[in-house]
């Protein structure tokens, strides 16, 4: 079993491509949610329904993030009432939330609510939250008229990451305990994943729930991670603003030093080549190959190139122990 740690859309498009090359009967996502929030009372979680989107064949692959098809009526009709529409919720995306609201109102936990909808929408993987206690990323920042401690969706999507971030935290999350069945995946692994995901706001947050850094540290296989920066800056989205105020440098070798001594590969771009000699002296082993993500073939590609990092190649995705 193969378990893959994932924020949102960069995660969802390198878990497309592992599926190609990959069993999905195999594979266990362990989700972000301390992006989760709650809008016009109905709960929002961004990272996992990206991710489920992606694999169920939903997404919409030119936007980037969302459901195909989407019309937004019922944005239009909050905003004539006054509600606010930063946050833009597509008609079929509430549906979503509408029905995680249901589940949760009914006693669900965030894993039932998030397995019974993956299986209605069709994802051929388990998908699981980090937790299924509330886990809140806020970020301090310098705002026009001073200090401002924002929700991360606030921050991210309202004010478009305008202000400079201080510090991040995840508020919560040392009564957190990771979701049924993540320190037990990750006993028995046969390779960790990490995907290519904002570090900072996407991966850190899984790793500081209490137990779950210390279980993929003493997972049984290896730890391989996929850069979410290439040639110094992200793919897509505003790492770069998160980075420094985490302490790493906008590049891969920055991204690198985070996962010295929890992952045993890095996987980096052919443009950042120049690096691989200091991602080895952190302990890590570089592994260059095109990470760009254009297609489905091209993830696959990656997805393969981490696979064998793992150890066991293309025919033995069950790794070799540390
Ligand atoms: P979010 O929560 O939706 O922002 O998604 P993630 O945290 O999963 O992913 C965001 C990160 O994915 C960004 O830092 C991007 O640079 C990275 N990313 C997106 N597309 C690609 C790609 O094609 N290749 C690589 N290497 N990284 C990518």
């Amino acid at each position: 079993m193969l378990v893959a740690l994932a924020g949102g859309v960069g995660a969802a498009k390198f878990l497309r491509g592992l599926l190609r090359v990959h069993d999905p009967g195999d594979l266990l996502v362990v989700g972000n949610t301390g992006d989760d929030l709650r809008m016009h009372g109905l709960a929002v979680s961004p990272d996992l329904d990206s991710v489920a989107y992606t694999l169920a064949g939903l997404a919409d692959e030119e936007r980037g993030w969302g459901l195909a098809g989407e019309s937004w009526n019922v944005r239009e009709a909050l905003v004539r009432l006054g509600e606010p529409g930063w946050f833009a919720l597509g008609d079929r995306d509430i549906a979503t939330h509408l029905l995680r609201t249901r589940l949760l109102g009914e006693g669900a936990s965030l894993s039932e609510a998030t397995a019974e909808l993956c299986r209605r929408l069709g994802v051929p993987v388990r998908l699981v939250p980090m937790s299924d206690q509330r886990v809140e990323t806020r970020v301090e920042v310098d705002g026009p008229d001073g200090p401002l401690d924002l929700g991360f969706q606030e921050w991210w999507v309202g004010r478009q990451a305008r202000d400079p971030v201080r510090a991040v935290r995840f508020q919560g999350v040392e009564d957190a305990r990771p979701a049924p069945g993540i320190v037990e995946a990750l006993a028995a692994a046969g390779g960790v994943l990490i995907c290519p995901s904002n570090p900072v706001v996407s991966i850190a947050p899984i790793l500081a729930v209490p137990g779950i850094r210390a279980a993929v540290a003493a997972a049984p296989c290896r730890v391989v991670a996929v850069t979410p920066i290439v040639g110094g800056a992200p793919v897509r989205g505003m790492a770069d603003k998160l980075l420094p105020a985490w302490g790493a440098e906008v590049s891969a070798r920055g991204v690198a030093g985070l996962y010295a001594g929890l992952a045993d590969a890095f996987v980096l771009d052919a443009v950042d080549a120049g690096q691989a000699a200091e991602v080895a002296a952190l302990g890590l082993e570089p592994v260059v190959v095109p990470t760009l993500m254009r297609t489905v073939e091209d993830a696959a590609a990656l997805a393969k190139a981490a696979l064998e990092a793992l150890g066991g190649g293309p025919g033995n995705p069950e790794g070799v122990p540390r």
